[in-house]
Formats: structure tokens, sequence, C-alpha cells
């Protein structure tokens, strides 16, 4: 890597990190508390161009690898748990169609011109009523009639769709196609309609703002991603989603014991030469959090050595079981400890921590790191990793 590249990349985490402690953790509890849009975060992240974080520079992105967008959004969730979440969704789409639909003009222009120029914001629409939160199964179909295409969809949840400029939707190839057989669809604004059916009051992550809604799209065929979302899923979705969620889930974490290690520090400030009893307990909760950061860098580590060059044997790697299996080990391993961690920060904290109006307040992170568990449900996910821990041999 040459010099400017790597301090691009410091450039990019630490400019985050600024927007984080100066803009995001200033309304994080106000957008906790009225379950609203982080908007104040993403003006930030528009003004300093760091939207397009994930688009290759050859269409004129920064060019962040996981480790780079993983750095990213773990330093915007520990200033808000929100705003690191959906920077993170953002991503997950942009890598989608940068990395399966860069040989189209269609999304070349729109890699360039609304991703880079603009801006944008992408939202995500794989959920849909009757598919019970499996993502790799659709009921809708996306219709091409010659020069135009449509696709309705009934969906339970959809992060900050009234606040994208884009939708990227999983569907049926066709009509006829079977449930597995998916396409990614991807939607301008000015080409769907979203009309929410439910509501958001939810436990946490209130500023994902992420209620049901009915989609209406229409537009032309060059619209669908090319390729199938089997491999679009397997070489990109789940890698990016399981990685960066991992990454943010570690933020939350990071911000929790921070507010612990400042209460155990003031301690031991106002007992000079003693050591506070609590310190112990901070020390073992550090040791996970070393291991909860080292897991996702290390999965987003190998992934950017094997993408470096976009070859097959790195397809066929992202395809496999074994890889399979590691993305879900990580994605369960980082949503069950985060949580944990919050929780160790409270108890270490005790009630200042357990109060909402304090310097040390921990509730709006231990509410948020719940719904990593249930983001792809974690039952789901072993269940899938039971069944390739059938006919996998090695691990
Ligand atoms: C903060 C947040 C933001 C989200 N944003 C979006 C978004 O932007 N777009 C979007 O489309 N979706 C979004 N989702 C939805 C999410 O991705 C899942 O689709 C949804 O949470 C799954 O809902 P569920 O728990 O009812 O589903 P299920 O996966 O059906 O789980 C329900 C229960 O069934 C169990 N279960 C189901 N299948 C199995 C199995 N095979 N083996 C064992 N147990 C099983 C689970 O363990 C669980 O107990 C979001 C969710 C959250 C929490």
């Amino acid at each position: 890597m040459n010099r400017h590249a790597s301090s691009d990349r410091a450039d990019l985490v630490a400019r985050t990190a600024t927007i984080a402690t100066e803009v995001a953790a200033r309304h994080a509890n106000d957008v906790d508390r009225d379950a609203r849009f982080p908007s104040e975060s993403f003006a930030a992240l528009r003004e300093a161009r760091l939207l397009s974080a994930a688009v290759p520079r050859g269409f004129g992105g920064q060019g962040a690898g996981m480790l780079e967008l993983g750095n990213q959004c773990a330093a915007l969730a520990q200033g808000c748990s929100s705003s690191g979440m959906v920077l993170a969704m953002h991503h997950i789409q942009v890598a989608c169609i940068a990395r399966h639909g860069s040989d189209s003009p269609y999304f070349q222009k729109y890699l360039r011109e609304n991703l880079v120029e603009r801006q944008e914001l992408i939202a995500s629409i794989t959920s849909e009523n009757g598919t019970f939160g499996d993502t790799r199964s659709s009921i809708c179909a996306v219709e091409v009639d010659g020069d135009a295409m449509k696709l309705d969809k009934d969906a339970t949840t959809v992060s900050y769709g009234a606040h994208a400029d884009a939708q990227l939707v999983t569907c049926r190839r066709a009509a006829d196609a079977a449930n597995s057989d998916q396409v990614l669809v991807l939607f301008p604004k000015g080409s769907y309609t979203l009309e929410q059916t439910g509501t958001w009051d939810t436990l946490g992550m209130r500023g994902t703002c992420s209620p049901g809604a009915r989609f209406s799209g229409h537009g032309k065929p060059e619209q669908v991603v090319p390729g199938s979302f089997a491999d679009s899923s397997a070489e990109t979705m789940v890698p990016y989603s399981h990685i960066l969620w991992s990454a943010l889930w570690t933020g939350i974490a990071t911000d929790a014991l921070g507010r612990a290690a400042a209460c155990v520090r003031g301690a031991a400030r106002r007992k000079p030469g003693s050591v506070p009893p609590n310190a112990a307990d901070l020390a073992r909760a550090y040791v996970d959090l070393q291991t909860m950061r080292n897991n996702w860098q290390a999965c987003a580590m190998e992934f950017d050595a094997m993408t470096a060059t976009d070859d097959a044997a790195a397809r066929e790697t992202l395809g496999s079981m074994n890889w399979a299996l590691k993305m879900n080990q990580l994605k369960m391993a980082c949503s069950e400890a985060a949580p944990r961690l919050c929780h160790q920060a409270l108890q270490i904290i005790g009630i200042l921590g357990y109060k909402n109006d304090t310097p040390f307040s921990v509730g709006r992170h231990y509410r948020d790191v719940l719904s990593a568990a249930l983001m792809v449900s974690n039952g789901r996910i072993a269940g899938k990793s039971a069944s390739m821990l059938l006919v996998v041999k090695e691990v």
C-alpha cells in the first residue's frame, strides 16, 4: 500500500471519529428519545463526503476496504449507535452495487453521480411479510415487460426508508421463479413509493427508523443488479453485514466500557493510592472487548486480502461453507458479546449507569445492542450453521 493510500485511510476514520464526538454523540440521546433519524450525523457525513467511502476509487470514491469501513462504523457508533448502524447498512448496499454491478453502464453512472457526486444514501428491503426473516427467500417478483420493469413488496422492516435517496430490494427473478431464485433491484428516488404500514417504537436502535412499509417501484430492466442474489448475498451482503455490524457493536461496547473506565478512574482519584474494587471487573471486561475487536478485524483483514484481486479463487472461497460458517460464527459471537459487555459496564458503574441522565449512563447502549441477536435472528443463523456442520469436515 502506498503512503497516500494509508494516510487517506487514517483520515477517513479520524474524520468520522470527529463527527462522532462533535455531532453524533451530541444528538444521540435526543435521537433515541424521539426515535428520530440522526439527520445531523448524516448531514455532517455527507458534507465531509464520507458516504462514498465504499465506492471504488475508479468511480471517484475513497475505495475503503472492509477494515477501514469497519473502523469507520465503529467510530461513529461510539457516538450514536443508530448512526453507526445506518452508515453500515448504507455501505452494505453500496458494496453490493460496486462489486456486482460495476460492469453495467447504468450502475457505473449511479456510482459516480448519485453516490459520489451527490453523496446519496441507500436503504435496503430484504424483509417481507410471509418469509419470516429468511433473507434468502422472496415472495414478490420483479416484472419485466419489454423496456419496463415493476416491483411491489410488503416489507416488515425498512430502516431509514423515508430518509433514503434509494432502495435496494430483494425479490424473485420472475413470476415463475423459485422463492430462492432472487435478484437485487435498485430504485432511485422518484421511481418508487413507500407507504408506512407499521410503527417503530422499539427498545433500542430507535434512530434507525425501521417501520414496516409497502413498497411499489417501477423503472427499466437495467436497474436489476446483474447476476443472482445467491452470489451477491454470499460474496458481499453477508460478509459486509456481519463484519460491519460486528464492528459497530464493538464500537457501542467500547463507549459503554469507556464510561465504566471513567467512573472507575473517578473513584480512584477520590481515594489516591487505592485501586477501586470494581477495577478488576473492568480489566476482565476489556479482555472480552479485545477478543470481540480482534474477531471482526481478523475477518475484515482476511476479506480485504482475499478481494485485493477480484479473481475466481476469492469468489469461490466467499461462496464456500467454511467462509459462511466463519461469518455466522462472527455474527453470533459479537451480537452476544456486546450485550454482555454493556451489562458488565452497568454492573461496574452501578446506579450512575442505570440512570439515564448522567455522564455514565449506559441504558441506551444496552438497549441498542439487544437488537444485534435479532438482526437476522441468531436462532436462524445457528440452524443454518448446524446444517453446514453436518457436511463440513474441517472448520
Ligand atoms: C434494528 C433493525 C433494523 C433492521 N433493518 C432492516 C432493514 O433495513 N431492512 C430489512 O429488510 N430488514 C431489516 N430488519 C429486519 C431483520 O433483518 C430481520 O428480518 C428481522 O429482524 C427478523 O424478524 P423475526 O425476528 O421476526 O424473524 P425470524 O428470523 O423468523 O425469527 C423469529 C424467531 O424464529 C426463530 N427461527 C426462525 N427460523 C429458525 C430456524 N430455521 N431455526 C431456528 N430458529 C428459527 C428465531 O430464532 C426467532 O426466535 C431490521 C431489524 C432490526 C432489529
